[in-house]
């Protein structure tokens, strides 16, 4: 943790440059102005900033923080998590790539291939449940350009062998791109275990204030880097602005002990639910109980504050059940300060319980978030509502 922690309080500052403020501001400009002509004509051998679209120094703090954190050559921030996840898509694949993704990522990156990338680029997608390692190798075509991850993923906590994984996909030439947001750049380094790109939505445990939005990519080849920054980024236009930067920068300084208390919550909670005779079953990646639990032991070095839980009873329970819930509010997002539960897969179909491999019982799958109010508070909180439901 000793790297880290020097990254996220000091690396990628210089105080000298902002007359030796201790936290640096905010730099809300659209352009940096020049001396004369030549000097502009210089701008790119002397890596000057010049224009807010291409580059942003508060927005360079970030990246060099983040690129630390992941052992990354370069970090590159979007205006939010999809904007990150679409440019690493258009950075890697063409006209009739063929991408291998994992069932459960999140689900409107599934949308962005349905709804773009197929019928506009002709792209193929296969999807990967993400536990056989035979049966990606299966899935492989002369085409596969891409290979898309999330681990942990968020409804039933699936776990990918990240290594293996990008092992098999090197040796066909492939790129790997995992979303990393639910461990963080410090409870996992994907970049280590050989994938290409790293992806964080801000909005979660970075920010981890519930007050912006924006996403990071991560990667570890320069020309790769290049393209993402000047080509994707600077020309598709979605940078991340300066304010959500320093917002960001600021939730980064507190990240390491936030993600200690979120964790240590986590785990009284999912002990007591998976306690709790009324509950079938507790998805966490910090139960021994997870079917993973070994592969998780690998390549985590921490758990975070998001579960999933099942009831014994009906799933329509699920959602009598979450509205009971006085401390826990509703609400979709998580890695902030609050406690929030929602039922994501009460709208599902049939179908899509299928596509996922899920049990119609999980239908009532009930998903919470444990922000810092305490494990006692939380505890207390479900306790009440169970009681009554
Ligand atoms: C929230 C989230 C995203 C999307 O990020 P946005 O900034 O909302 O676009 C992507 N992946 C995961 C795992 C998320 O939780």
């Amino acid at each position: 943790m000793r790297e880290e922690r020097l990254a996220i309080t000091h690396f990628g500052e210089d105080q000298t440059k902002y007359m030796n403020a201790v936290v640096p501001p905010v730099f809300m400009n659209s352009l940096h102005v020049f001396d004369s002509i030549e000097s502009y004509a210089q701008h790119e051998e002397n890596q000057s900033y010049v224009y807010g679209r291409a580059a942003n120094p508060t927005v360079h703090i970030l990246e060099e923080k983040v690129a630390s954190l992941e052992g990354g050559c370069r970090a590159v921030a979007f205006a939010s998590g999809m904007a990150a996840a679409a440019a690493a898509i258009l950075a890697v694949c063409k006209v009739k790539s063929h991408i291998i993704c994992m069932r459960d990522v999140y689900q409107p990156v599934k949308n962005i291939l349905n709804q773009y990338f197929i019928p506009k680029m002709e792209i193929t997608v296969s999807y990967w449940d993400g536990l056989d390692l035979n049966e990606l190798e299966a899935l492989i075509q002369d085409n596969t350009d891409m290979i898309l991850l999330e681990s942990p993923a968020t409804f039933v906590f699936t776990v990918t062998d990240i290594a293996g994984t990008a092992r098999i996909a090197k040796a066909h030439g492939i790129k790997t791109y995992i979303d990393n947001t639910y461990c963080t750049p410090l409870y996992q380094k994907p970049l280590a275990m050989g994938i290409d790109i790293v992806m964080h939505t801000m909005s979660k445990y970075i920010g981890g204030h519930s007050d912006i939005i924006g996403g990071i990519l991560v990667v570890k080849d320069e020309e790769l880097g290049k393209m993402l920054q000047n080509t994707i980024r600077e020309l598709f236009g979605g940078i991340l602005g300066p304010m959500e930067a320093w917002l960001a920068i600021r939730g980064l300084r507190t990240l390491e002990v936030r993600l200690e208390q979120h964790q240590k919550t986590a785990i009284e909670v999912a002990r007591y639910l998976e306690n709790h005779p009324k509950v079938e079953r507790v998805y966490y990646t910090g139960l021994d109980s997870h079917p993973q639990a070994q592969l998780i032991k690998r390549q985590q070095v921490g758990h975070t504050g998001l579960m999933s839980f099942v009831l014994k009873d009906d799933p329509e329970r699920a959602a009598k059940l979450v509205n009971l819930l006085k401390i826990f509010e509703i609400g979709c997002s998580w890695g902030g300060f609050e406690s929030l539960a929602l039922c994501p897969l009460l709208s599902y179909s049939e179908a899509d319980m299928e596509f996922l491999n899920l049990r119609a019982r999980d239908k009532g799958l009930i998903r919470i978030h444990c922000g810092l109010e305490g494990a006692d508070v939380l505890i207390e909180d479900l306790e009440q509502a169970l009681k009554k439901c």
